[in-house]
């Protein structure tokens, strides 16, 4: 067997991880959303004309362009036109935004709540993902049953609302490969050295907690499951 041959065996290895992928439901874009984007984009447009293009400009054409432009962004931050597909598995919560990945393990999460009819998910570090939960609501049933499963002590969500969502079911969401899970740069939670090299991490299976290969407890420091033989590879 060439060198070649086994490393893409090893390579095979990386993609037992999965998780589910949700995208949004579009029944339920939000009407300031779709209406606060088309007035945003509108104004900024009659704005363009007034500054640029019209002669002689308009005074207040700066501020329709600032206007328009501001709206526009706020719609796509607050309407359901920026939702974007959340993944859930055992690397933990993650959005995405087109490549871009935001990223929560497991045991990185400090809180999980609800406001303005969004399932928030806050990390300790202070980076948090938003779900609005009407158009994210088999995610965010996932989300919670994940969170109380792994990670019970940070979940600060009402029992009613739980109730209010589906029930998660086997078959819910796409099963794709875990991506971007960054262990780099991380500190092994058992001996505190960095890790330099994906292959040397290895990732508590309930918790996503990450340990040196050499430095795997029996139990998992963070949330105490059995590690051991337990405690894979990426
Ligand atoms: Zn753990």
């Amino acid at each position: 067997m060439t060198m070649a041959h086994k490393r893409s065996k090893k390579r095979g290895i990386q993609h037992r991880r999965r998780e589910r992928r949700f995208v949004p439901s579009k029944t339920t874009t939000s009407g300031f959303g779709f209406w606060g984007g088309m007035a945003g984009s509108l104004l900024l447009g009659a704005g363009v004309y007034a500054a640029w293009i019209r002669d002689p400009a308009i005074p207040y054409a700066a501020l329709m362009v600032g206007a328009g432009a501001a709206l526009f962004v706020l719609a796509l931050v607050l309407g359901d036109v920026g939702t974007a597909p959340v993944r859930i598995g055992d690397a933990g919560v993650a959005l995405e935004r087109g490549t871009e990945f935001t990223r929560i393990p497991w045991c990185d999460l400090k809180r999980v709540y609800v406001a303005k009819g969004r399932l928030i998910a806050q990390a300790e570090d202070g980076t948090t993902l938003s779900l609005p939960l009407r158009a994210h609501s088999l995610a965010a049933a996932w989300l919670l049953s994940e969170t109380v499963r792994r990670v019970p002590e940070v979940m600060d969500v009402k029992p009613s609302v739980v109730d209010a969502l589906p029930k998660p079911d086997p078959g819910d969401g796409e099963s794709v490969v875990v991506q971007a899970l960054q262990v780099v740069g991380r500190h092994c939670a058992a001996s505190g050295e960095p890790i330099q090299f994906e292959r040397d991490a290895r990732l508590c299976p309930r918790c996503a907690q990450v340990y040196g290969r050499n430095h795997v407890p029996r139990k998992c420091r963070t949330c105490g499951a059995d590690l051991g033989e337990a405690a894979v590879a990426l």
